[in-house]
């Protein structure tokens, strides 16, 4: 007899650690925008696995490319080379602006390797002196779970219990240019930070933040490192959340979408600089950068834009925006996002976003609360106008009463 959902759901809850409390939902295949649970019910997929999964569940292409490269080779270490790596270079950089790449696999893996190479670079070639480097995050950052990041959150959820802390990081609030500006001293290497804070509730900064952060980054000397490990490849409706401000980051972090949730792989990306710093020894990764991860990477990047999901991921998220903010509820506090990266915030009234998940997974759509009051919704970029439509009625519905 095969498992049922009640006995999977108890046996994950006693061997396995309590870090997650997932929808009760027990997943066993995916398909462009849908998923299947064991008892064969449909869902539309509008989490993405946290973007993820941006070219959609189970994409042929990217599948192809596993296959065919987990026949022939699929880890070598980096202490011999590998005939993927240098077209992965070639072609993220070419897609991205980038001068250099250096692949990891998770993404707080590429969050740490910036911090790492851009204290080094404070010191060798901004001249900090040694272990005074200072770098500027902001409230409610979230760029994942290491001991270095969870060290610098301000989410307690996060970080209380795990000290004692790396120091060396400043906060300032999200989208305060003054505060910024207030916080940089002679120590600042760096400025990380999310173009669009994803989980804290989808938050977009005010228009021109960004260009201003820009500038004085460049004046002051300061390493701008953008965290796109969420907004990047598509999500929002541009390849790089960075465009819709119309500036460049000089470190760009990457991850998830890159390999369309084949496999984890993520890269730090520099326009400056910074990643130079690094020398044979001092950083590494023995699945960093491996032919398996690489040539899913490439088929992710490819299918991203060969099919135009970064047009549909715009025009989808703008119909998506639309519908949500027709409908009429009095617990919908707002409706925002850009692209496909969309977030609905309930009145703290209506008693938390969780149950209102609950009910829309009822209905067939698996979206994500986050932060108490906030539906966040994401659904691979592939998701067509029926599809935006008819998640639209059932957020309606559920949202109406
Ligand atoms: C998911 C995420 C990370 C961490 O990625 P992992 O692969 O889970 O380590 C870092 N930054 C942002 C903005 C993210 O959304």
């Amino acid at each position: 007899m095969s498992p049922t959902t009640a006995s999977l759901i108890e046996t994950e809850y006693r061997l396995g650690a309590h870090n997650y409390k997932p929808l009760d939902v027990v997943l066993s295949r995916g398909e462009g925008v849908h998923v299947w649970d064991i008892d064969g019910n449909r869902y539309l997929d509008c989490l993405s696995a946290y973007s993820a999964v941006n070219q959609g569940h189970c994409h042929p292409k990217i599948l192809e490319a596993m296959i065919e490269q987990a026949k022939k080779l699929t880890l070598t270490s980096r202490a011999f080379r590998n005939e993927q790596l240098a077209p992965f270079y070639e072609e993220i950089a070419a897609l991205t602006g980038s001068h250099k790449v250096l692949p990891m696999n998770s993404g707080a893996e590429a969050v740490e390797t910036a911090i790492k190479a851009v204290r080094k670079w404070g010191y060798e070639v901004k001249g900090v002196e040694r272990d005074k480097a200072e770098i500027i995050v902001c409230n409610n950052n979230f760029h994942g779970r290491t001991m270095g990041i969870v060290g610098f959150s301000t989410d307690p959820d996060a970080r209380e219990g795990f000290g004692p802390f790396a120091p060396g990081f400043r906060h300032v609030p999200f989208g305060d240019i003054d505060a910024f500006r207030a916080a940089i001293t002679e120590n600042t290497v760096a400025f990380l930070v999310e173009p669009i804070q994803g989980e804290a509730g989808v938050l977009i900064p005010p228009a021109g933040y960004f260009a201003a952060v820009r500038e004085l980054c460049t004046r002051h000397g300061i390493t701008l490192i953008l965290d796109e490990i969420q907004t990047g490849l598509g999500r929002t409706g541009k390849l790089l959340a960075e465009e819709h401000e119309k500036i460049e980051a000089d470190v760009t972090l990457v991850g998830k979408a890159l390999s369309g949730g084949f496999y984890p792989v993520s890269a730090v990306l520099s326009n400056s600089e910074v990643l130079g710093v690094l020398k044979p020894g001092q950083h590494g990764s023995t699945f960093g950068g491996n032919p398996l991860a690489c040539a899913i990477a490439r088929a992710a990047l490819r299918v991203l834009t060969e099919e135009d999901m970064i047009g549909n991921a715009a025009r989808m998220g703008e119909r998506f925006h639309q519908g949500l903010t027709d409908i009429r509820s009095n617990i919908i506090k707002e409706v925002r996002g850009r692209g496909l990266m969309l977030a609905v915030e309930l009145d703290p009234a209506a008693g938390g976003a969780r149950k209102y998940c609950e009910a829309l997974k009822e209905r067939g759509i698996l979206a994500k609360d986050t932060h108490g009051d906030t539906i966040r919704i994401a659904p691979p970029l592939v998701i067509n106008a029926d599809q935006v439509d008819w998640a639209v009625e059932q957020f309606a519905a559920v949202l109406r009463d």
